[in-house]
């Protein structure tokens, strides 16, 4: 059997660009829509198409900018370029805003099974406080237009650790969301520290200003209970936590998703998109749209960078997407893959993080407690603190 593949497509059209925004966007630039579909299409020509094509997945951006035949063409692109295609899965990230209107039935008939809302609050004060372009009732319009266009498998994402947004108000938020009865729900602190990949262009003066006057609003302790509440009622509510941020009924997980954190190999198309061998190489296009168009349209890969993973960085990787997931990592597969047991790294800081109730050993299997789950990054300096400190 062909070993999985998965593509990422990435769309970087943003009717306007949020102020707390880390991706890769660009705003009011609608008309090279089709440019960039054409380019999209070229780059799949250009890349190769290893394994068998199981899961696409188009981010953005915002994908729900592009219409369904459009999507059909670049997936259709996608199947003609892999010999092995087995689609098991076919996400589109869209935005509700009730000032786009994406094509659902186009993109249904196009192949797509899975929309992914980027809903972030059902409560209009907080969508006005994180600067979104759409309101409460449109993100619920949207979710129902979704559905009866089809979709079985809707995901929504929220965002908790918003400025002046207290408890109840995020428990309020998640009531309102359970009321639309998605499929998976993902929940999300608010990020506003700056990435390490923005420090060499980091975002311009008006949204630095934006996440310094969030951040002096910002508490991480309630943040913690915050996500807390979550948990227990998503769990309530039958939804399982299978991932650091994301909750689904069962069957719902997303498989895209699942292989990033299993460590499979992906292709990422488009600007600013990150492929991974599923061996030892991770490598990215260039972020800049122009620059972007002006590669592929002279038929070259428009690649910004690539990185070769030393063992050390691959077992750190391994640890860490493993402990991501909440089934957690097993010691044999990790020493059987790398030849050494990550407890055995540094066994005080191990144990430790175990005192400490944030790590839970079961014979073979290492995952995060609950409490772990909220200090993810603490946990992983237990196992390889150079790859930790070198991040
Ligand atoms: S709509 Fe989404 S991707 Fe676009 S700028 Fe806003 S947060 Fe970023």
């Amino acid at each position: 059997m062909e070993p999985s593949h998965h593509l990422y497509v990435h769309v970087p059209f943003c009717r306007l660009v949020c102020a707390y925004c880390d991706f890769v966007t660009v705003g009011g630039r609608a008309d090279d829509i089709g440019r960039y579909a054409d380019a999209v299409r070229r780059e799949l020509e250009l890349r190769p198409a290893p394994g068998e094509l199981r899961t696409v997945y188009f981010g953005g951006g915002t994908p729900s900018l592009l219409d369904g035949a459009t999507i059909g063409s670049i997936l259709d692109a996608a199947r003609a370029r892999w010999a092995s295609v087995a689609l098991d899965e076919v996400t589109l990230e869209a935005n509700p805003s009730g000032r786009e209107t994406p094509d659902w039935e186009g993109y249904r008939r196009a192949g797509v099974t899975r929309i992914s809302l980027g809903v972030q609050s059902l409560r209009d004060e907080e969508l006005t406080s994180l600067a979104r372009g759409h309101t409460a009732v449109e993100a619920r319009d949207a979710f129902a237009s979704a559905r009866a266009a089809g979709f079985a498998d809707v995901s929504i994402d929220l965002i908790y650790g918003i400025g002046g947004q207290t408890l109840d108000d995020w428990r309020d938020g998640l009531e309102r969301a359970l009321e639309l009865g998605p499929d998976h729900i993902s929940c999300y602190a608010l990020q506003l520290a700056l990435q390490p990949d923005e420090w060499a262009a980091p975002p311009r003066a008006g949204a630095l200003r934006w996440r310094d006057r969030m951040v002096r609003r910002q508490d991480d302790e309630l943040a913690g209970d915050q996500y807390a509440l979550a948990a227990d009622l998503l769990g309530e509510a039958g939804y399982a936590q299978y991932e650091l941020s994301s909750w689904a009924r069962p069957g719902r997980e997303s498989r895209h998703n699942a292989a990033y954190w299993a460590r499979r190999p992906y292709t990422g198309i488009g600007a600013g998109a990150h492929s991974y061998d599923g061996v030892a190489e991770r490598s990215w296009n260039e972020r800049d749209l122009d620059a972007y168009l002006a590669g592929v349209e002279v038929g070259e890969r428009p690649i910004a960078g690539r990185e070769a993973l030393d063992a050390t960085t691959r077992a750190f990787e391994a640890v860490a997407l493993g402990l991501r997931r909440v089934s957690g990592i097993r010691r044999s597969d990790i020493a059987a893959e790398f030849g050494e047991d990550p407890l055995d790294r540094d066994p005080a800081a191990v144990e430790e993080v175990v005192r400490a109730g944030l790590l839970e050993l079961d014979g073979d299997r290492v995952r995060l407690t609950a409490r772990g789950r909220l200090m993810a990054s603490e946990v992983l300096l237990a196992f390889v603190p150079e790859a930790v400190a070198r991040r």
